[in-house]
């Protein structure tokens, strides 16, 4: 069976003020990223870069830059649908040396897809006064989509970074991109179009 993506919109700038924008990093972390990690998705590698270069740009200015961590006790029940992953302490857990977290970044440990589920996310967010989410990460259509949508639930602004998410495969992908755009209204965009700066103004009478 073959199925057409639907259209999306992927803005080509957005310009984000640094004071209400968290970027949020899903799940980078070996199981998920390294070949020899148990829940291996072979397309995040092409993503460490665009989200190294984000985590950059936000430390730079006064965007919150925020981890979350699959972190399994043993025996969780997620294992059954799968397998052995994220096991809390285990080198599978850590996040990838690349994009290792830094005084004053975040680093939220979660139980479930959604990184908002028994975790004080909101919370900070909320005392932070951030009201925009920029999501990276794994899974595109697992843990980044879960947490996008709840997010937009609680109606934060949600900016998806398309390339700076990654699946298992082409179709979990676009459905994400899909679910964003046209069910929680969120920007898809890509690591080069974002600005951490309010929209420069054109004052009238000033060249364009
Ligand atoms: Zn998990």
């Amino acid at each position: 069976m073959q199925v057409n993506t639907p259209a999306y919109n992927i803005a080509r700038e957005t310009f984000l003020a640094p004071e209400d924008t968290a970027l949020l990093v899903i799940d980078m972390q070996n199981d998920f990223v390294r070949e020899n990690g148990k829940l291996y998705v072979p397309s995040s590698a092409k993503t460490v870069a665009p989200i190294e270069h984000l985590i950059k740009k936000a430390r730079k200015s006064s965007v919150s830059v925020i981890y979350s961590q699959d972190w399994h006790l043993e025996n969780d029940p997620e294992f059954a649908i799968w397998g052995e992953h994220a096991l809390a302490e285990s080198w599978g857990a850590e996040i990838i040396p690349e994009l290792a977290p830094k005084k004053g970044d975040l680093v939220i440990r979660k139980q479930r897809y959604d990184a908002f589920f028994g975790t004080p996310l909101d919370y900070i967010l909320r005392i932070r006064r951030k009201s925009t989410l920029v999501i990276t990460g794994t899974v595109a259509n697992i843990c980044v989509l879960h947490t996008a949508a709840s997010a937009a639930l609680r109606w934060y602004k949600v900016v998806l970074v398309a390339d700076a998410i990654s699946a298992l495969d082409d179709f979990d992908y676009y459905a994400t991109l899909r679910q964003v755009d046209f069910l929680y209204k969120g920007t898809i965009t890509r690591s080069r179009g974002i600005h951490f700066a309010r929209k420069p103004s054109r004052r009238e009478g000033s060249a364009p």
